[in-house]
């Protein structure tokens, strides 16, 4: 299954997908949080494991950040993500070569 790549949020089953950018390794994971969750939450990066500390309100992860003495200590799911940027669709197919070629012997 691919990853949706509609930018925001998407609701699921009452789950808030957050894409969340690690300051550390630069690349973009998703935060699936239920849309009622209020807090202070840990999110983990799966591709290098850094520790984000985050409040999480309805759901949705914001930028704030907190200390881990402020609260519970409540891990997040996270999963990996692809990049809009980093991984461009390429559109170049074999039909399309030929149909180019087809109309350039034409000239
Ligand atoms: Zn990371």
């Amino acid at each position: 299954m691919r990853p949706d790549l509609t930018d925001g949020f998407v609701y699921n089953e009452g789950v808030v997908r957050t894409n969340v950018d690690c300051t550390d390794c630069k690349k973009v994971f998703v935060a699936k949080i239920n849309f009622d969750l209020n807090g202070n939450h840990q999110l983990i990066c799966p591709f290098c494991g850094h520790e984000h500390w985050r409040v999480v309100k309805n759901g949705v992860v914001t930028g704030d950040r907190w200390g881990s003495q402020n609260g519970p200590n409540r891990p997040v799911p996270t999963e990996r993500m692809w990049s809009d940027v980093s991984h461009d669709i390429q559109t170049t197919t074999a039909s399309k070569i030929i149909r180019e070629r087809w109309f350039a012997k034409d000239e």
